[in-house]
């Protein structure tokens, strides 16, 4: 049974429906591409199953594990083991990297029954999913992104990844910006967790990271809307010939 079941899912952003009917079914350990031209709502798809609020889900469900997000506020999403790496990783001014993601990992923690980490035994699981992702331990003493370049928020993100060890992880264009070992530690780090059971939906263009993530299934999104469905192929002939001849 999938881990994650959309179901005719309706997106609004202020006036405008941007995800008309997407419907999806995730399997555990199982990894979907999701392609679509610029505007298609790829990002949207993200921020509304985590709960943004300004993305207003007006139809359908989003099933995990049977509880249906769209109607939990976002940190319960969380914890019932949803988990988005953003296209862009906000700022938090002001707020302490390592402070920041023991506390969302304390509440997941908490979630599943697990003791809470201490300051001290935190840092030490921290530095060293850091370490595994050349990341310099300093960045958790930071406030979160305040500062860091684009690829250092994008492994601060899967740091973060690492750690809260979610059932179903959406990776939005998690290539933009980070260098080639950043690229293959996303690769070794995604095919570890998915041995664990974790889903991924990854959205990227980037064919070489695709082929290498042996993906189930590649899907494309157009006008709001699931258009294609297939394998690596698909992905290899977008690359090739683009959206707007796959549209034509
Ligand atoms: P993608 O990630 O596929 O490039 P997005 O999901 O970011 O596309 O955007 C889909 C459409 O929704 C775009 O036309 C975009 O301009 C619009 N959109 C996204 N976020 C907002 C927002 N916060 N306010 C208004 N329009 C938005
Ligand atoms: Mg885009
Ligand atoms: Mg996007």
């Amino acid at each position: 049974t999938p881990v994650l079941q959309v179901r005719d899912l309706r997106v609004e952003i202020g006036e405008r429906t941007v995800l008309q009917s997407v419907s999806l079914d995730v399997q555990p350990g199982s990894l979907i591409v999701l392609m679509g031209a610029n505007g298609s709502g790829k990002s949207t798809l993200g921020m509304a199953l985590a709960g943004h609020p300004s993305y207003h889900v007006t139809a359908g469900q989003a099933l995990l594990n049977g509880k249906d997000l769209v109607q939990l506020p976002a940190h319960e999403r969380a914890r019932a083991g949803f988990f988005l790496s953003f296209q862009s990783p906000p700022d938090i001014p002001g707020v302490k990297n390592n402070l920041f993601i023991r506390t969302a990992l304390n509440a997941v923690r908490e979630s599943r029954g697990e003791t809470p980490l201490d300051a001290f035994d935190f840092l030490n699981s921290a530095k060293q999913g850091a370490k595994g992702l050349g990341m310099p331990a300093a960045m958790l003493g930071r406030p979160v992104n305040e500062g860091f370049s684009g690829g250092e928020r994008k492994r601060n993100e899967l740091l973060q990844l690492t750690l809260l060890q979610p059932r179903v992880a959406l990776l939005d264009e998690i290539d933009s910006g980070l260098d080639v070992d950043g690229v293959r530690a996303v690769v070794e780090l995604v095919q570890r967790m998915r041995a664990q059971g974790t889903a991924f939906i990854v959205v990227s263009h980037y064919l070489q990271m695709i082929e290498s993530l042996q993906p189930d299934q590649v899907l494309r999104l157009d006008q709001g809307r699931i258009a294609e469905s297939g394998d690596l192929a698909l992905a290899r002939s977008i690359a090739e010939t683009g959206f707007a001849r796959a549209n034509a």
